[in-house]
């Protein structure tokens, strides 16, 4: 038997993969709640996700899910439209990179900066560079402050100051390692038609219905923390508070901190390694009120703040223009994201501020002339895993469970993405499936 620990999307992706070749599978959640971050909350006519909002799938995956029975909801073609934050007013983000020369958001001196660059032969400082180090030695501080530091604090909650290159963003980094030019490579990946733009998707009945479809017809112990794992001759043995179970593989897809502590007394140097992980929290603040209410209208996908705004939220989705089925016509949605890295002391503020600052944001940027209508917070104390230099040790280490019937599958490693996570899932389970049982 191959046992998942962890529900959410990554172990769920292993285990269906695991099952659908006949394997069989034994799949341990701790909570009652299949699908980990992802939840989606539908009332009184409203519905909006707790966790991720959007999927973005390459093509083998959109047809994977289809063929699950679940229907893909595109976002509107309006929700191209993404803006940025800038004299305390949302400003439209360039959608392609010549309209960024002609755009007012960056300045003359940024602009120069995307021409120059392929002639820059500046090495890195360091063998595992920052975010921020790495965009400040190729474009410069406005590039970094303006765009990559919202978008970074947008996508993985985190600080481009502590944020590997290597980790969150390896493409660009490989790009401009072998070509020398980061705009020169990744110019040639557009041409070449490898960066081609996803559609956003949800799914018809929100993101929780793939946890749901996945786990369907799996063997699934909810309520069912896996509290010790011992070895058991050339398995494992893994014990919940009231029974123990046997496997002969075992497929870690908890976060970090509950790998740390099921690993620590076998290999006591990973497990020091992935207590360092660092975790951004993270709260959503959903706002509901009359459209007519709004005399700032923000039409598209939503903006982003960079932190030399001083903003209170790291941003603002517009919940109801990207899938209008999500409210009433007449109302606005809005989706505000306080904290990450960069304002976690917005986020750590009592319930009653944190809504208190949100709302006051509201009304500045989208000129709201009455209060909203009605509420929802939800807060995620270790929403995402941040890849630091802990990365670093952790990949070091993670050697130690070769051959140990012992293997990951989880955000914290190789892309938190849902879509990252589905793929880790199918290619773990295919690598596992090509193999004889450890023995
Ligand atoms: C607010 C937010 C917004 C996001 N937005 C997006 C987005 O728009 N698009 C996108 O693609 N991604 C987004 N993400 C990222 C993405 O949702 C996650 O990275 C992904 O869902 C994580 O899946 P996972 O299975 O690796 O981990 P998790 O979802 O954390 O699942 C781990 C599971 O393990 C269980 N567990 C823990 N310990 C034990 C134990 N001892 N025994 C048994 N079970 C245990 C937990 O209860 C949990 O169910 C977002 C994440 C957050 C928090």
């Amino acid at each position: 038997m191959i046992a998942v620990i962890g529900a959410g999307i990554s172990g769920l992706s292993c285990a269906w993969w695991l099952h659908r070749a006949g394997q069989q599978v034994e799949l341990f959640e701790a909570t009652s709640h299949v699908g980990g971050k992802v939840d989606t909350v539908s009332e009184e006519g409203v519905q909006f996700e707790t966790g991720p909002n959007t999927l973005l799938l390459n093509d083998a995956q959109s047809e994977w899910l289809s063929s699950m029975g679940l229907t893909l909801v595109p976002a509107t073609r309006l929700s191209r439209q993404r803006f940025v934050l800038q004299g305390g007013r949302y400003r439209s983000l360039p959608s392609d990179p010549l309209s960024f020369l002609f755009s007012s958001l960056l300045s003359a001196s940024a602009k120069r900066a995307v021409l120059v660059e392929p002639w820059l032969r500046n090495a890195p400082l360091e063998p595992h560079e920052t975010v921020a180090a790495f965009f400040r030695r190729r474009l410069g501080q406005e590039w970094l402050d303006m765009l990559v530091a919202p978008f970074v604090a947008g996508v993985f909650a985190g600080d481009p100051e502590t944020l590997l290159m290597e980790e969150c963003l390896p493409l660009m980094l490989k790009v401009e390692r072998r070509s020398g030019s980061l705009v020169k490579g990744m110019m040639r990946h557009v041409l070449a038609g490898k960066l081609a733009r996803k559609t956003p998707y949800s799914l018809a009945g929100g993101l929780i219905s793939l946890p749901t479809a996945l786990a369907s017809g799996l063997s699934l112990q909810r309520n069912s923390p896996v509290e010790r794992l011992e070895r058991e001759g050339s398995g494992w043995r893994l014990q919940c508070a009231s029974a123990s179970y046997y496997a002969d593989e075992v497929v870690l897809s908890v976060p970090a901190d509950e790998a740390a502590r099921l690993l620590g007394e076998h290999w006591p140097e990973l497990s020091s390694a992935l207590a360092q992980i660092p975790y951004s929290p993270m709260s959503l603040v959903v706002s509901l009120g009359a459209r007519d209410d709004m005399t700032r209208p923000l039409r598209g996908f939503g903006g982003l703040n960079p932190v030399c705004e001083t903003p209170f939220a790291a941003g603002h989705l517009m919940g109801g223009d990207m899938f209008p089925d999500r409210c009433d016509d007449d109302d606005y949605l809005i989706v505000s994201y306080v904290g990450g890295s960069l304002f976690r002391q917005h986020h750590d503020l009592p319930d009653r501020e944190l809504l208190e600052g949100t709302n006051e944001e509201l009304r500045d940027v989208f000129g709201l002339t009455r209060p909203v209508r009605r509420q929802w917070l939800v807060r995620h104390q270790r929403a995402l895993p941040q890849g630091t230099a802990a990365m670093v040790d952790v990949r070091k280490h993670l050697a130690a469970l070769d051959g140990t019937g012992l293997h990951v599958c989880a955000n914290w490693l190789d892309g938190v993405s849902v879509s990252d996570c589905l793929a880790k899932g199918e290619a773990l389970a295919s690598r596992l499936l090509r193999r004889p049982l450890h023995a």
